[in-house]
């Protein structure tokens, strides 16, 4: 599995990241036969509620109901992702390693620090990693860039360059999420309450997935920035 090249790369800051804001998207992609990987830049040691232990047994549950053919974690430290060179080469060889076609990553406004320097973080290790004088550790490794970074929605909103549908995959991503069961909603929890252990958020999560569903005429949906303009192709609408 080491060597193996990957479709598709989805970057998060935190242990759960991905799975709130894309898990649909990822499983409707993992179902098109692409491969995909996840890379948790932190193991989320600074989170009030579980531990790494619990959070750790929880990310290889959520991966399991993904699909996902690879996910590491980069250990980054938790409230403190630097954007410097050590950082960002080490990013850059994984993007080499991998060479995904895609990146997904943090949008960079966001109500978490760590979510915002990850958007920088990924964007700029993107760019480096085309540059055939940027070098790494792993001296075997080409400079390769992928085709796009798309970067995902997590508590504040954006206006989405484009929505993918994931009407048929939303269950599926709940359950991928409710894998964190020690992050969210629980009334047996002795634990302290944070911003998504409340019942609310869960309906959040719903509630914003018919949101921008609605929006292209699906039950449920994602909502996605990019900086570059989307090629668009008509067959979307004139296919069926
Ligand atoms: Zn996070």
């Amino acid at each position: 599995m080491e060597n193996q090249k990957l479709d598709i790369i989805a970057f998060g800051a935190h242990p759960d990241d991905v799975e709130l804001s894309m898990g649909g998207t990822i499983i409707s992609l993992v179902e098109k036969g692409f491969k995909v990987g996840i890379i948790d830049l932190t193991q989320g040691e600074l989170s009030s509620r579980g531990n790494l232990e619990t959070r750790k047994k929880e990310t290889e549950k959520a991966s399991k109901i993904l699909g996902i053919h690879y996910r590491e974690n980069l250990k980054f430290k938790d409230g403190s992702i630097e954007i410097n060179e050590n950082s960002i080469r080490r990013v850059v060889e994984v993007i080499r390693k991998f060479q995904p076609k895609i990146v997904f990553a943090p949008y960079f406004v966001d109500r978490h620090p760590d979510h915002e320097s990850s958007a920088q973080l990924i964007k700029e290790s993107v760019f480096f990693s085309g540059l055939k004088n940027f070098t790494t550790k792993n001296k075997s490794l080409k400079p390769y860039r992928p085709k796009k970074v798309f970067y995902f929605m997590q508590t504040y909103p954006f206006e989405p360059t484009f929505v993918y549908d994931i009407s048929s995959y939303f269950d599926m991503k709940m359950e991928a999420v409710l894998a964190y069961s020690s992050q969210f909603y629980n009334p047996q929890s002795k634990e302290p309450e944070t911003f998504i252990s409340r019942p609310e958020f869960l309906n959040y999560l719903r509630a914003r997935a018919e949101f921008y569903g609605f929006q292209i005429g699906k039950q449920y949906g994602e909502p996605f920035y990019c900086e570059e303009k989307i090629e668009f192709d008509f067959q979307v609408y004139l296919s069926k």
